[in-house]
């Protein structure tokens, strides 16, 4: 079969690979379609000996396909928590401390599902559900993660500051939650979508709950700066591991700020997102603005065009 193969930051090549042969438990899925999201455009520039392991590794996490044994279309996340580590029994499933094997090789025409992932997190797509808004689901499950750690009230102002794929999911999903959403940053044409996912474009001052969604120190910064007295900062967007920004410890102090990280997502979470997917609440397909072979992945994260928010991969 034809998969793209990771070898090395910058280098990934279509080949002739042997297709995957499933273990038990395992679900060999016929890729319909995967997608493009940041973490896969930053292992491709840095590499990601975590999520891809030692190359030459297989590529590829947000995907829906057919489940080759059922002939059904079906959808995963990335991982599946163990359910039997003190963080699973404490119902906090994204510090699974047995979060492996990960799934990967999604850009190319057979993915197997391994049998964790399998029997935890996957699921069957409603009928009607297009195959690329399907495939956001990984993606929308840490945005609802984020959503819950920011434990928004119906009624209070949230800022998202960064308004890519992530942001606009978080701002459907903050809405959703019953908050005045403001989307701050972002050109013109990226601020006028945000409306589309429930956001007015603003500054954010003064906002109940920032949530940063850029994955830059500039914007943790700006996270921390525009949160009121007494607020709470979620920040969803990691950094490199050496990164240390610096922190108002006065605003900290003095104004009482809550700090919350936000990683990953847990089984209830990817459950809620395919609800919300299939409900149409929001303009899902208009995240997915690109569409490639598998020979055009690489271009396209060499040189990504302006308004690239995500890219089908169809095999
Ligand atoms: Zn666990």
């Amino acid at each position: 079969m034809r998969a793209l193969v990771f070898h090395g930051p910058g280098d990934v090549r279509l080949e002739d690979v042997p297709e995957p042969e499933p273990g038990p438990g395992d679900v060999l899925v016929q890729v319909e379609v995967a997608l493009t999201d940041g973490t896969d455009a930053k292992a491709y520039r840095r590499g990601h000996p975590v999520l891809l392991g030692p190359p030459p590794s297989p590529f590829g996490h947000e995907f829906c396909g057919i489940d080759v044994a059922t002939g059904r279309r079906v959808v995963a996340a990335n991982s599946a928590p163990c359910g039997a580590c003190p963080p699973c029994r404490r119902r906090e499933e994204t510090l699974c401390e047995n979060l492996f094997p990960l799934l990967n090789g999604a850009y190319a025409e057979l993915l197997l599902v391994p049998q964790r992932i399998a029997r935890v997190n996957l699921l069957r797509v409603p009928h009607g559900l297009a195959p690329e808004v399907a495939a956001l689901l990984e993606s929308l499950a840490c945005c609802l993660h984020g959503i819950e750690r920011a434990a928004i009230e119906p009624g209070q102002t949230v800022a998202v500051v960064g308004v890519g794929p992530i942001g606009l999911m978080l701002c459907a999903a903050a809405r959703d939650a019953g908050a005045d959403v403001v989307a701050v940053g972002g050109r013109a044409s990226r601020r006028e979508l945000a409306q589309e996912f429930g956001a007015t474009p603003g500054d954010g001052k003064g906002a109940d709950v920032v949530l940063e969604a850029a994955g830059r120190e500039e914007a943790w910064r700006t996270a921390v700066e525009l949160v009121r007295p007494g607020g709470t900062v979620v920040l969803f967007g990691g950094l490199p591991r050496d990164a240390a920004p610096p922190v108002d410890a006065y605003r900290l102090h003095y104004e009482e700020l809550t700090l919350r990280g936000a990683f990953h997502h847990a089984p209830r979470h990817v459950r809620a997102a395919l609800a919300f997917l299939a409900s149409g609440a929001a303009p899902w397909e208009r995240l997915v603005t690109h569409r490639v072979g598998l020979g055009g992945v690489a271009a396209l994260f060499d040189d990504p065009p302006d308004d690239l928010l995500k890219a089908a991969v169809v095999p």
